[in-house]
């Protein structure tokens, strides 16, 4: 006889990369408060920082017991794979991922998007397949109609430099050359990949995204009325956000261990402080790039909280982490005495701030960012008004969404080169002076709400929850997954 367990099991398989595997966790929170239990798979990559993913993830499993982390065998590349990504580890991994679900008890996975190969596993156990999608609605429509898009087009994005490109989903266009280089060039691998991974989203049992209904109003609509993927069906989508950690918390609240940075915001008037960080590859600007931002800062007279660095994670409330990194030399790469110069008024940090906490700190009042879009989520939540900075990957695409369609941010205008520090001066000061940056704060502050309403009981993210939580028990009842096959 098969014993039935009470709860339904959804398997959780992230890309083990922190801007994708905190967001599965916190989704994976928000699951089982509907009754399901929940296992997270790891597999191992050299080329992902396992150190710091190690040590998140005992952070988790102490906080929260009820959430299973199980780890694929680790699996090795020949020898002469130099150039081997954390995707060639993850083709390897199939067969123990089959193999794991065939012994378990699961009655659905989550994949991240990234492991659409999968999702024929996922079929020949009959196991309803989701796949989670980190970025921003808008991205999701602009990356489903790419298939669309392909047949039209008989030119790489790479040759077309600023040419106009129009997506579903985004108020404007957007020009080819801001586009993410992994579909720049439509003979690479990572394109081809791209588009039949696309086709197969389209095709499973759900997609859900890290967004929520009010804040992409046109690309919901485009992805509702089946502009992306025109004459084909399009899987369910869940928006469930904003998932991120802390969601909810308000300004001031108070963290078990405090970060420097939080105690030198609490001796800074309300609003005052303008914030700076590019995500987990912000040591990747180039030298130059960081003694203009220092000139640009001095020259504005604003107080201002600075990360100048990438970073080894790190975290007082076990939310945020990073790759890792290597920590600038401040003292050869900022501008002689700008530390004693702008000391009191602003505060330099080498490698990390609790991205989280300081968003949420009520001294802040402005952010200038990288756009990822944990990060634009983040800063939304926290009602923080941004100056767009992209610098890779989609970040141009929700640079476009964060100013044109949310009008939550203004642009740093030089983004594509080295931005000057006489642009940087202007922004910053607009931003903090003027009355268009007035204007701006107060609509950014307004939107967070938004934001916590939708993951309150009866918001519409709360309800997605449900949903899928509903979708999953309907597939297993009418025996998608028999026992007998376990
Ligand atoms: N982050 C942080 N402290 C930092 C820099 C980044 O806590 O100093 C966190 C940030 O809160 C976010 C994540 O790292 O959750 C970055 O994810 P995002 O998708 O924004 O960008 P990326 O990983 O591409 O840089």
């Amino acid at each position: 006889m098969v014993c039935e367990r009470m709860e339904k099991e959804i398997v959780i398989f992230p890309l083990p990369a922190m801007g994708h595997l905190n967001p599965t966790v916190e989704l994976g929170k928000l699951l089982l408060r509907h009754g399901v239990s929940i296992t997270i798979l790891i597999y191992e990559s050299p080329s992902i920082d396992s150190k710091h993913i190690d040590s998140y993830i005992s952070r988790v499993s102490t906080a929260h017991p009820n959430i299973s982390f199980h780890r694929l065998p680790s699996v090795s590349l020949p020898s002469n794979s130099e150039s081997a990504t954390f995707l060639d580890h993850f083709h390897l991994t199939i067969p123990h991922l089959k193999d794991y679900l065939s012994a378990s008890s699961a009655r659905a996975i989550v994949l991240d998007v990234f492991f659409d190969d999968a999702l024929e596993v996922a079929s020949e156990l009959h196991l309803p397949c989701y796949f989670f999608f980190a970025s921003s609605a808008s991205n999701l429509a602009a990356f489903l109609y790419l298939p669309t898009l392909h047949n039209k087009l008989n030119a790489s994005f790479k040759d077309l430099g600023d040419t106009p490109i129009y997506f579903p989903g985004f108020p404007c266009s957007i020009p080819a050359s801001d586009l993410p280089i992994r579909v720049a060039d439509r003979s690479s691998k990572m394109y081809k990949a791209m588009i039949v991974q696309y086709e197969r989203l389209a095709k499973s049992a759900g997609i859900i995204v890290n967004s929520f209904k009010s804040l992409e109003p046109i690309a919901l609509q485009a992805i509702a009325e089946g502009d992306c993927i025109p004459g084909r069906t399009l899987a369910p989508v869940y928006w469930v956000g904003p998932i991120t950690a802390n969601v909810g918390r308000h300004k001031d609240s108070n963290n078990e261990l405090r970060h420097e940075s939080l105690s030198w915001l609490d001796g800074q008037p309300s609003g005052s402080v303008v914030f700076l960080s590019f995500g987990s590859m912000g040591s990747a600007l180039p030298e130059a790039q960081i003694r203009e931002i220092a000139v640009g800062l001095e020259r504005s007279g604003q107080r201002f909280l600075w990360v100048v660095g990438g970073a080894p994670l790190q975290v007082a409330n076990g939310s945020s982490v990073l790759t890792n990194m290597k920590e600038p030399d401040l003292d050869a790469v900022l501008p002689e005495g700008f530390l004693e110069r702008t000391e009191g008024r602003g505060l330099v940090l080498k490698s990390w701030a609790p991205q989280v906490a300081v968003l949420g700190h009520a001294a802040v009042g402005g952010f200038v960012t990288h756009c990822g879009w944990n990060t634009a989520l983040e800063s939304i939540v926290a009602g923080v008004a941004m100056i767009a900075w992209p610098l890779f990957a989609e970040q141009r695409m929700n640079k476009v969404f964060l100013v044109e369609e949310a009008k939550l941010a203004v642009e740093m205008r030089g983004y594509k080169g080295i931005v000057d520090a006489t642009e940087i001066e202007e922004r910053v000061r607009w931003l903090m002076e003027s009355e268009g940056g007035k204007e701006l704060r107060a609509r950014a502050a307004a939107a967070g709400e938004n934001g916590r309403a939708a993951l309150r009981k009866g918001g519409s993210s709360y309800n997605a929850i449900v949903e899928i939580v509903r979708s999953v028990r309907i597939a297993d009842s009418v025996g998608l997954r028999t026992s007998d096959e376990r």
